[in-house]
């Protein structure tokens, strides 16, 4: 197949006719309640581009929601998939084993936070491996409560829409959901500073705040684990102060209360770094990872310390696909490319590129309240100028424009009033570049 140019090129309007056509097909085919960010269909997609099914070729900021980090179709897992599955592509790592599986757990058990004798557990979805890691949790503790937080986004299961705290579009109408879910508050620096300085830049005073909640709502004797995404994904790319998490972590440690991390968003070389506690030295006792992990085939992990994982008993855990032979392939190709062509720092240096085209961009646009995130999770928040008023419209415009000029951006935050990037680290600077240039003429003419 010939390569993937890398350039933007507009063949027709966006959607073209052929995408029309199969939106058609789709909406009488398929259930309404799976949702369309830009109804234009993929044929091929290369390093930073998406060819869609009219020859338009569309820059990608957004990496199927953080997951083909080390860019489409990568050639070590072009390759890896392609030889696995012509050996055998299930057996059932539960009835007949496979070296992958065990390969994939002793990589995550090595590239995850923490030197002590740790353990993996691999399944399909990150809001599967969310539910397993709260089943260990459960295991591990004898107790039962569970305590997420606010803006956190875990998954569309029974159990992970309970811990996801945003009602529309994930939960409306969907209840009753699992019991024994709390919910504590988030350090979320921007919005925090409405309300005073030092709840903004004090990561162990907003700690405090949640930690006096969790203490008297439901008591750590009753709680089996905290779960949070050291940067919030779908919350609005919410990066706490500086100390919140250290804290929460010291005070699970002190009241015997699992310190799940969902790196499902966040984890893979996205940040800069190749797992966001990284950024502030945290180990956690479990860690769930997902998307970013085999460049796009299903699969997704639980990871920590020996002695919680192995808690549940024989049998305690599974499923029929967990850890599938080609996923697993496609999994250690992706690490080895992460690796070989050190893409944690191609994440720290698409960073600063982004951090200073926006930066220079906000000096002049009161309407963007905030420019945050790590390596290549990077965000900007708009607000109705002078204000915190979130600006949902605004950035519903400035998507919209931005899917019709050929750049593919998503949405995102409690308010959905955050605009966020998450480029393919393989994206070209050019085009990176070409992609804001595009954000930045549009908010001009808005
Ligand atoms: C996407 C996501 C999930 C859910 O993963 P699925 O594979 O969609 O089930 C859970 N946690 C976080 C932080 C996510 O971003």
């Amino acid at each position: 197949m010939s390569a993937l140019a890398q350039s933007r090129h507009l063949a027709t309007p966006i959607p073209g006719p052929r995408s029309v056509d199969l939106m058609a097909r789709r909406s009488a085919a398929v259930a309404r309640g799976v949702g369309t960010t830009m109804p234009v269909y993929a044929a091929r997609a290369f390093g930073g581009i998406v060819e869609d099914v009219d020859g338009n070729r569309l820059i990608d900021l957004g990496s199927g929601i953080a997951v083909t980090t080390i860019g489409n179709s990568s050639p070590r897992v072009v390759d890896a998939v392609r030889d696995q599955a012509a050996r055998f592509t299930h057996t059932c790592f539960m009835v007949t084993p496979y070296e992958g599986y065990v390969a994939v757990a002793e990589a995550l058990n090595r590239l995850t936070p923490g030197d002590g004798e740790k353990r993996s557990a691999l399944f399909n979805s990150g809001s599967e491996a969310v539910e397993n890691a709260v089943k260990i949790a459960r295991s591990y503790t004898g107790k039962q409560a569970v305590v997420a937080f606010d803006h956190a986004y875990h998954g569309r299961t029974n159990l992970t829409m309970a811990l996801t705290a945003k009602v529309m579009p994930y939960k409306h109408g969907f209840g009753p959901f699992a019991p024994e879910v709390y919910r504590a508050p988030m350090s979320y620096p921007f919005r925090d500073s409405e309300y005073g300085k030092d709840l903004a830049t004090d990561g162990e005073l907003a700690a405090r705040r949640a930690i006096g909640i969790i203490d008297k709502q439901i008591g750590a004797a009753n709680l089996a684990a905290a779960i949070i995404e050291p940067i919030q994904g779908e919350g609005g790319f919410i990066v706490p102060a500086e100390g919140f998490l250290p804290t929460l972590l010291d005070w699970c440690r002190a009241n015997d209360v699992v310190f799940i991390a969902d790196e499902v968003q966040s984890g893979f070389a996205r940040t800069g770094a190749m797992f966001a506690c990284e950024h502030e030295g945290i180990v956690p006792d479990l860690i769930v990872t997902a998307k970013g992990i085999a460049d796009g085939m299903p699969l997704s992990a639980v990871t920590g310390r020996a002695e919680i994982m192995d808690a549940p008993h024989v049998s305690g855990l599974g499923g029929t696909y967990g850890g599938n032979p080609v996923a697993c392939a496609a999994a250690l190709a992706t690490i080895e490319t992460i690796v070989a062509d050190g893409l944690v720092a191609r994440a720290a240096q698409i960073e600063t590129l982004m951090k200073d085209r926006l930066g220079r961009l906000q000096a002049d646009d009161e309407r963007i309240g905030e420019v945050r995130g790590r390596g290549a999770m990077i965000a900007v928040e708009f607000v109705v100028p002078g204000t915190f008023e979130p600006d949902a419209e605004l950035t519903r415009a400035v998507c919209a424009a931005a899917h019709r000029a050929g750049v593919i951006v998503l949405s995102c935050g409690t308010f959905g009033n955050v605009l966020r990037f998450l480029p393919p680290l393989t994206i070209s600077d050019d085009l990176l570049l070409e992609g804001l240039e595009v954000i930045e003429l549009i908010l001009r003419d808005l």
